[in-house]
């Protein structure tokens, strides 16, 4: 299936006419922005701009950073002292008008309200949402099995999207447990899945003992993944598809913006951005070390920038999300998607620095589980200082895998070494331990060992 665009009308349109089309609805989303929240007034005023000094994805791209987590959560205390409500001073419709939210986990601080809808965001954004799972069959007559930390979290808005293309969602407590998960998997009799890439993994272990049957024998049509990084690892890829006898996807929409979704192949060729009427952040990057912006061109590296283009709740300008992706702007070698496509690479938190390199923890375990099984993937970055700057060499703690003798291992070394640099310019120092030793992480978590 060859992915598309979730607004028809982008379908018919040149790369060049989208960003016609994007840059036509940023002057009255900045306007908008300013003239309703005092904070986007304030950070205009700060750059001594106005709205409509900015006409262009580069006059945009131009502008500093307008808001981190950080600003976000400071916002939203002040929003409380002052105006008694949780969205933060960003927030440019009437509260009163807020149709739908859904925040993040506050594990690293107060939850912030991100994902914040009026009706007309529902019904603009559950478009493109659901469009990631129609574009794979999902349509009437088919059940997702659904299954995150539900309640009033940031994936939530992605069940309208899917209702909204006729399908029924099977909502899952992520916290009920994976047995609970099992028994409903097989009785409810989903056609598709979603859920984290270490939960469908951990999952494929537990499911004869629980409903006496594989997880390939529930007979999916697809399993839909998100929430860390998960196929782009290829042996992830095929290590799922083969348990559970389907394709997997990839899904992504931060903030309910750059909305995208992978496409069918046995290879991986990214999140293809079937938005980009909703948002920018495909064509607004920068260097998470220097700020300063990256130039948008096939295979560019850098901090993905949010701006909105058509959002009434809380429109996203210049919002730094903390996300570190490699951008192609070339045409899909697999299914011949025009737009933008993306690869996650890590968190700009989580980046180190080694000799000036920038090197994102997930890409060293990425390359690390290349080497499964004589490795068993868990891994740790052992750090002699504060980060983000490294003193080469880098010290990496890698357990070996069971079936790999006392021998072989220097050998091993010396390989995932040899792929290290040639793919990050690392040349780190490795020492081994036991299978099972480190505590097991997901892939979102970063893998940090302090030794000062
Ligand atoms: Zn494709």
């Amino acid at each position: 299936m060859k992915a598309y665009y979730a607004n028809p009308e982008l379908n018919t349109l040149s790369q060049e006419e989208i960003r016609i089309f994007q840059e036509k609805r940023l002057a009255p989303q900045l306007a908008y922005c300013y003239e309703r929240s005092a904070f986007y007034r304030r950070k205009f005023d700060e750059i001594g701009l106005k709205p409509q000094d900015v006409k262009t994805l580069e006059d945009l791209r131009a502008l500093p950073v307008f808001m981190r987590k950080d600003d976000e959560r400071k916002n939203i205390l002040e929003s409380l002292e002052k105006e008694n409500h949780t969205f933060g001073t960003h927030v440019c419709a009437p509260v009163e008008d807020i149709y739908l939210t859904g925040t993040t986990s506050g594990t690293t601080g107060i939850p912030t309200f991100s994902y914040t809808f009026t009706k007309n965001d529902v019904e603009l954004f559950s478009q493109g949402l659901g469009h990631r799972f129609h574009l794979h069959g999902a349509g009437k007559g088919d059940r997702v099995l659904f299954i995150f930390a539900l309640g009033i979290y940031a994936t939530t808005m992605t069940l309208w999207g899917i209702r909204r293309f006729g399908a029924l969602p099977i909502d899952i407590d992520a916290r009920a447990g994976s047995e609970f998960m099992l028994r409903m998997a097989d009785q409810t009799k989903p056609h598709y899945m979603a859920c984290t890439p270490s939960l469908a993994e951990y999952l494929i272990g537990k499911s004869a003992d629980v409903i006496g049957k594989s997880v390939r024998d529930l007979k999916l049509k697809g399993v839909f993944l998100t929430g860390e990084i998960g196929i782009s690892i290829p042996e992830l890829k095929s290590k799922l598809e083969s348990a559970y006898g389907c394709r997997t996807y990839d899904y992504w929409a931060p903030a309910g913006h750059s909305i995208a979704v992978s496409c069918d192949a046995d290879d991986y060729y990214g999140l293809h951005s079937v938005s980009p009427d909703l948002c920018t952040s495909f064509d607004d990057l920068i260097d998470p070390d220097t700020k300063k912006p990256v130039k948008i061109e096939d295979g560019a590296i850098g901090e993905m920038v949010i701006t909105s283009l058509k959002r009434e709740a809380c429109p996203l300008i210049k919002y730094a999300y903390g996300d570190v992706v490699q951008v192609f702007t070339s045409p899909c070698p697999n299914c011949g998607f025009p737009g933008k496509r993306l690869k996650l690479i890590g968190r700009s938190d989580d980046m180190l620095i080694v000799k000036g390199v920038n090197v994102y923890p997930a890409a060293i375990k990425e390359i690390v589980a290349g080497f499964t099984p004589r490795v068993t993937g868990e891994m740790r970055i052992v750090l002699d200082q504060a980060p983000p700057r490294v003193v080469p060499p880098m010290k990496l703690k890698l357990e070996r895998g069971s079936s790999v003798r006392d021998p072989e291992l220097k050998g091993l070394a010396a390989e995932i070494e040899k792929a290290l640099h040639e793919r990050l310019k690392i040349r780190p120092v490795i020492t081994w331990v036991e299978p099972g030793t480190l505590e097991k992480t997901t892939r979102k978590t970063p893998v940090f060992e302090k030794a000062y």
